[in-house]
């Protein structure tokens, strides 16, 4: 049966990377899968990023990561949706799996090269974090996993955990694939520097749940093709941010308009990024005032996350203890 599971870090703001890459084809495929499309808030990921985490901000992080999801169209009464804290298997499993796994493995991952480079002293927890995520995947046996591309060696070292327990331990796990949104496999940050992330602070991010007018402050000087130095001089804007986000945000006939106009210095950066605007307004606006009417129900949210995570632990303590007996762990009576 197919099962999907993805999760999503409440280490900042969810940005317009997270809505286009992962948490539309949560929506997607929620309608698709219904209760067995499994979506997380993976705080137990947060806190293994020093230079993400902030125990004073992570409960409130939490929440509105859930808010939004919700917002963006996820209806918890239609999937399951939960914090990954409240369902005590994630790390259950995890440790199993850190039995299996090589550290050369995880020392060659990209992500934790690049956010260890980072810190002065790099806790264990993040060299183990695509650990955990084979977990936060298997434990349900899930088979699909809506993810951006910067998630594809995480996946990769998830199917090869799979095969080893299986090899191990006789037929257990599916091995899962990711399934990626075709337009927007890594959004790059509106600062220039590589992917958008939230861990890398606000001056990367576009956030969704971020007022209009600071996100125009961001985008207003963001860089653009660099070799377009005058009004006058063509650009092209398949080098340029603005022309990445036009593909995300506008309609087709602006985005024809603009990618034409850059190309023929028929129009400047000044309005192209005030057109883009205009489709950031029609897709945020509607998705802020749902989050507006969510926060003003705290406990709503709150009981959603909570019958969430029983429903999540009602899949997951089976295949536990599934995984206990043939490790061969002696069952307490
Ligand atoms: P952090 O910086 O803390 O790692 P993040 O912004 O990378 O945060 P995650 O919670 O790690 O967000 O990832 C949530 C989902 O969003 C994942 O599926 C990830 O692949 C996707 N994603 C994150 N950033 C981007 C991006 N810039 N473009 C497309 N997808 C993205
Ligand atoms: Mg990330």
């Amino acid at each position: 049966m197919p099962r999907v599971f993805s999760g999503i870090q409440p280490t900042g703001d969810p940005h317009i990377g997270n809505y286009f890459g992962a948490m539309k084809n949560y929506v997607r495929l929620g309608e698709e899968y219904g209760k067995d499309s499994i979506y997380c808030v993976v705080d137990l990921h947060a806190i293994t990023n020093p230079a993400a985490y902030d125990p004073a901000r992570l409960a409130e992080r939490t929440f509105e990561m859930a808010v939004a999801n919700f917002a963006a169209g996820l209806d918890p009464a239609k999937v399951t949706f939960f914090v990954q804290s409240q369902v005590p298997e994630h790390h259950e499993l995890s440790w199993v799996f850190t039995a299996l796994t090589p550290v050369g493995e995880l020392e060659r991952m990209t992500q934790y090269k690049d956010k260890s480079e980072q810190l002065e002293s790099v806790p264990a927890g993040l060299l183990m974090y695509p650990v955990l995520m084979a977990a936060d995947i298997l434990l349900y046996k899930a088979d699909t996993v809506p993810v951006g591309e910067d998630q594809t060696q995480h996946i990769e070292l998830t199917r090869e955990i799979a095969r080893k327990f299986n090899h191990a331990y006789g037929d257990t796990f599916p091995e899962p694939k990711a399934v990626y949104a075709k337009d927007a496999l890594r959004i790059p940050g509106v600062d220039g520097h590589g992917k958008m992330g939230k861990s890398k602070g606000e001056t990367s991010t576009l956030g969704i749940l971020e007022p209009l007018d600071s996100i125009w402050q961001k985008v207003r000087v963001a860089p653009t093709d660099p070799a377009r130095v005058r009004r006058t001089d063509p650009g092209d804007p398949d080098k340029c941010l603005i022309g990445d986000y036009h593909k995300l945000f506008s309609d087709r006939p602006t985005i024809e308009t603009v990618y034409a106009g850059c190309r023929t210095a028929g129009i400047g950066c000044v309005d192209c990024k005030k057109m883009l605007m205009e489709g950031v307004r029609r897709e945020l606006e509607p998705l802020q005032a749902r989050a507006a009417d969510l926060r003003a129900d705290p406990d709503l949210v709150r009981d959603a996350l909570e019958q969430g995570a029983k429903e999540a632990r009602a899949i997951a303590r089976p295949v536990m203890e599934e995984v206990r007996e043939k490790v061969g762990f002696l069952k307490a009576r």
